[in-house]
């Protein structure tokens, strides 16, 4: 190894605990996350934990996740593992109707890991976070022998505040469904993206933080009327309704030509025969309201720019309990199933 190596490329020391991981730590980290503390102890003490201090006069419930980030590639159009992994956790926050207050970044880098790739996701990180003003209280950095982990490996914890926390099971036959914006986005970029297509598209990912287009809904009246959120990642919108169906043995029924999509990730669905339905998003929710308060709702999310596009797609229905239906374009009319699984590995 050349003697400067140490300054462009992760190294197994930089994860060591000594002074090349303290140095990493002053010239990454602590520059973009350490002023922020939410308690006593932040970031910036390197103490062996961070306290936060609840927030004055707040009540209500702490709601806590956690995520890992394995996606490949690791920059993508429209995004990338720092953005995606606080988005991911901001939103699985937000869809629980929970104002993100602290988060913590733990990394898995591999060996020879190009330092200007990392302070960029580093960056990115910084700049989603920015987007919620949630500061980063903790974290980790492991380094992996080249070849045990595949570039970097991202996880997120997130802790939110929610005045009352929204589950994904309550739905009630006769709500609305609404999506927040275009569906598939994330899935068929990185899919374009992958070495195997390299399929040129102005599609980008919908990655981001979903935290303020839901803000002004929350702090509502309207609140009361949601009955549920979830935001299609994983398995895609498919997988998301039919998780909510049997979680509150509901049947939901989506008119397929009310879905917003994108062309162009239309085009590439029928391109790789890949349903738009069953690939993950990144900055979207399925928002479950009460009828009377339906369109209200979908007025305060169209205000965000991230919720420019929503829609309402479908209702809550008895009909078939626990089964998700669709309307389809041709007036047909047939169950949307649970996929097996993501069609795209290493999605987010
Ligand atoms: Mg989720």
């Amino acid at each position: 190894m050349s003697p400067d190596r140490k300054d462009t490329h992760i190294t197994p020391l930089h994860g060591a605990g000594g002074e090349l991981m303290g140095e990493l730590l002053e010239r990454l980290i602590l520059p973009r996350f350490g002023k922020e503390a939410v308690g006593r102890i932040g970031l910036d003490a390197l103490d062996d934990g961070a306290t936060i201090a609840l927030p004055e006069g707040e009540t209500g419930e702490l709601v806590l996740t956690t995520d890992s980030h394995v996606v490949k590639p690791i920059f993508f159009p429209g995004g990338d593992i720092g953005r995606l992994a606080a988005a991911g956790t901001i939103n699985d926050l937000a869809v629980m109707g929970a104002r993100p207050i602290a988060l913590t970044l733990a990394a898995i880098i591999e060996e020879g890991f190009p330092i200007p790739d990392l302070e960029r996701i580093i960056e990115s990180f910084a700049a989603a976070l920015e987007e919620v003003d949630a500061p980063v209280v903790c974290g980790d950095t492991k380094v992996m022998p080249a070849g045990d982990v595949d570039g970097i490996v991202l996880n997120t914890t997130g802790l939110g505040i929610a005045r009352h926390a929204i589950s994904d099971a309550g739905l009630r036959p006769g709500d609305r469904v609404l999506l927040t914006g275009s569906i598939g986005d994330h899935g068929m970029a990185l899919l374009a993206a992958r070495e195997e297509f390299s399929l040129s598209t102005r599609l980008e990912s919908d990655v981001a933080p979903i935290w303020p287009m839901f803000a002004p809904l929350l702090e509502s009246d309207i609140c009361e009327a949601i009955h549920a959120m979830k935001d299609p990642t994983r398995g895609g919108l498919a997988a998301a309704l039919n998780e909510m169906a049997r979680k509150s043995s509901t049947c939901i029924e989506i008119e397929e030509t009310r879905i917003p999509m994108r062309s162009a990730a239309r085009g590439l669905s029928e391109l790789l025969g890949i349903s738009p339905l069953e690939v993950a998003n990144e900055g979207k929710a399925v928002v479950i309201v009460a009828p009377e308060a339906a369109e209200a709702a979908l007025r305060v999310l169209r205000e965000h720019p991230l919720g420019a596009d929503a829609a309402i797609v479908g209702t809550v229905t008895e009909e078939y309990p626990t089964r998700v239906i669709l309307d389809t374009e041709v007036g047909g009319r047939r169950f949307l199933d649970m996929p097996l699984g993501d069609p795209v590995p290493r999605i987010c």
